[in-house]
C-alpha cells in the first residue's frame, strides 16, 4: 500500500498541513520509534498500554508473555488504536501560548491476530529483535521451543494510519516578536551513551560495533 486513504477516522483535522498519509512516511516513523502506545476498550473502559513494536511489511507486530490481557484482547479480533511518537525538540516561544514540541507521530487503527505458524513466528521475533537493535539477532541465543511457546506475537493489519509532523521555529505572530526573551528550538535527539557491560559477563568480549555505533 503506497498511501493510507484519509477518512473520518484518520483524517488530521487540527493543523492538517502537518499531516501525511503516504506509507513511506508512516513506516519511517514506525521504524524509528522504539515504543508504541496501544489503546483498546474493554467493557466500556478505555485502556492504554506502552509496549515494544516492530513493523513487518504492512503489519505492526506486538509480543509478550502468553496469556497477557492486551494480546488476548487483540487476538480476539478487537479494534485497536496505536500511537508512535518521536520527540524531536522543545519549541520555546515568546508567548506561553505558542510553546510546543517538534515531533513526528503516527496514529494507526487496525485489528490483529496471533502468529502461530512456527517459521512465521520466528521471523516475527527476528523482526522485533532487529527493530530494537539491528545486528542482535545473529548474536543472541535463538529462542528455545519452550520460550517460543511462552511467547505470543500478534500481527496487526494496519487499516488506517496518519502521520503528523511539526518542525521548525516557534509560531509567534509578527506583532509578538518584541517580547524580550530568547525564543527558539531545543533539539532533543536520541543519542545513546556508552554501553554498560553486564557485571556477570563471563568472557572479556568487546562491545559489538552495532551497540557502540547505535543510532535510531
Ligand atoms: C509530542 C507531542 C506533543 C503534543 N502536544 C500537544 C498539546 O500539548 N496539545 C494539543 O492539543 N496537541 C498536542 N499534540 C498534537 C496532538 O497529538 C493532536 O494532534 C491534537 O491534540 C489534535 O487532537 P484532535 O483529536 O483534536 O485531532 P484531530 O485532528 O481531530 O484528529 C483526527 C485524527 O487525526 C489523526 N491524528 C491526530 N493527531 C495525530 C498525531 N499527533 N499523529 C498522527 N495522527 C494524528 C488521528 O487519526 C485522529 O483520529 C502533540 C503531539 C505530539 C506528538
Amino acid at each position: 500500500m503506497a498511501e493510507f486513504k484519509a477518512n473520518p477516522r484518520n483524517r488530521v483535522m487540527r493543523y492538517p498541513k502537518r499531516a501525511a498519509y503516504d506509507a513511506a512516511t508512516v513506516h519511517a516513523i514506525l521504524d524509528e520509534g522504539l515504543v508504541c502506545h496501544v489503546s483498546f476498550v474493554m467493557d466500556g473502559q478505555p485502556f492504554i498500554i506502552p509496549t515494544i513494536h516492530a513493523r513487518m511489511g504492512d503489519q505492526l507486530l506486538l509480543h509478550g508473555l502468553k496469556g497477557g490481557r492486551m494480546l488476548e484482547h487483540i487476538n480476539a479480533g478487537n479494534p485497536l488504536a496505536v500511537a508512535v511518537t518521536l520527540l524531536d525538540g522543545l519549541v520555546l516561544a515568546r508567548t506561553v501560548f505558542n510553546h510546543s514540541m517538534n515531533y513526528r507521530s503516527v496514529v494507526l487503527f487496525g485489528r490483529g491476530a496471533s502468529i502461530e505458524e512456527p517459521a512465521h513466528k520466528l521471523e516475527a521475533l527476528r523482526c522485533l529483535t532487529e527493530h530494537v537493535c539491528r545486528g542482535r539477532w545473529a548474536d543472541a541465543r535463538p529462542p528455545t521451543e519452550k520460550e517460543l511457546q511462552a511467547t505470543t506475537i500478534v500481527g496487526i493489519d494496519i487499516e488506517d494510519a496518519s502521520a503528523k509532523i511539526r518542525k521548525g521555529p516557534p509560531g509567534d505572530a509578527d506583532d509578538e516578536l518584541e517580547w524580550p526573551t530568547w525564543a527558539g528550538v531545543l533539539p532533543l535527539p536520541t543519542i545513546p551513551q556508552p554501553a554498560e557491560t553486564d557485571p556477570r559477563q563471563q568472557d572479556a568480549l568487546p562491545v559489538p560495533a552495532y551497540v557502540r555505533d547505535y543510532r535510531r
